[in-house]
């Protein structure tokens, strides 16, 4: 069966989804998704087998970045399991607006519950001059992270800390998270795909969603130096609560930024920024 062919039946098998037909069939077959439309050629039988094979795990919900194991992210790819959240579209928010704040300059950026990695290592590959260490709770986590660092060329430290029991080793100039936000209850209630095979400890934020943005703001002076800066992602309705929590600790300047489908998405603000910040760091 040529190509064409193939694409047009996969499409049809999965129906809603058809708009990630060529992602399986490029993934597969090795060839670019221009390859295959501009050059196509004869698809073996067992690319077939595994193709279809895909689609059928893919129609019984399972996510395509799981099957794969892979994903894209600001422009990159990442390695993915079930360990790991699935990168969402939603966080290049947060790292944009990151990586606009630090440019070139030389600062030590945290990752706080960092996953698959990819707010670090977009950060990492993106300015080259960020030191950037990465957190998990969880050693199998951070194994995926040290894996897409490596796929991705870019140096990084890997830190295991559980930050809800013990306080990170060092002190850094940018703290970046998007932690776990969602409300205890809420998490049953979500669309079940989510909940039956990304990991509930991804997204469980307690039982108001706001534990780690306490827990955060709480280690702060631990972790960061004065005049640094913490950028969060958050919840479309979380904008007014983690603000509060930061105003209530020594942060100033606190920013809600919107995503691009205009939702409340990121909160930043400065640690103990002196009146001369902006000459000596990162303020604004
Ligand atoms: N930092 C990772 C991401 O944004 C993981 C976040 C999480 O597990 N809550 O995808």
């Amino acid at each position: 069966m040529v190509v064409g062919s193939l694409r047009t039946e996969v499409r049809k098998e999965l129906g809603e989804n058809e708009h990630e037909a060529d992602w399986i069939i490029s993934h597969v077959t090795k060839m670019s998704q221009e390859d295959f439309i501009k050059n196509p050629r004869e698809i073996t039988a067992d690319e077939a087998v595994e193709i279809m094979d895909i689609v059928s795990r893919r129609n019984s919900g399972e996510p395509l970045q799981y099957i794969l194991g892979e994903t894209e992210f600001m422009g990159l790819k990442f390695k993915v399991n079930e360990l790991v959240l699935i990168p969402r579209q939603d966080t290049e928010t947060l790292v944009e607006t990151v990586i606009k704040k630090i440019k070139d300059k030389e600062v030590k950026v945290l990752d706080i519950g960092t996953g698959s990695g990819c707010i670090g290592i977009s950060i990492a590959k993106l300015c080259p001059n960020a030191e950037v260490t990465l957190l998990d709770y969880s050693e199998a986590i951070l194994e995926v992270a040290g894996e897409n660092a490596k796929l991705n060329g870019v140096d990084v430290k890997l830190l295991h800390c559980d930050i809800l029991e013990e306080i990170p080793e060092g002190k850094y100039d940018v703290i970046v998270s998007n932690p776990p936000y969602i409300e205890t209850d809420t998490i049953f209630s979500l669309d079940n795909i989510v909940t039956s095979y990304e990991p509930p400890e991804a997204l469980d934020g307690g039982f108001d969603g706001l534990m780690f943005y306490q827990r955060i703001t709480e280690i702060a002076p631990e972790i960061m130096e004065e005049n640094s800066y913490i950028a969060f992602e958050i919840g479309y309705n979380q904008g007014e609560s983690v603000s509060e929590i930061l105003d209530e600790a020594e942060f100033s300047g606190i920013k809600v930024i919107k995503d691009p489908c205009e939702n409340d998405r990121v909160v930043t603000g400065k640690y103990k920024a002196s009146l001369f910040s902006d000459l000596i760091s990162l303020g604004e």
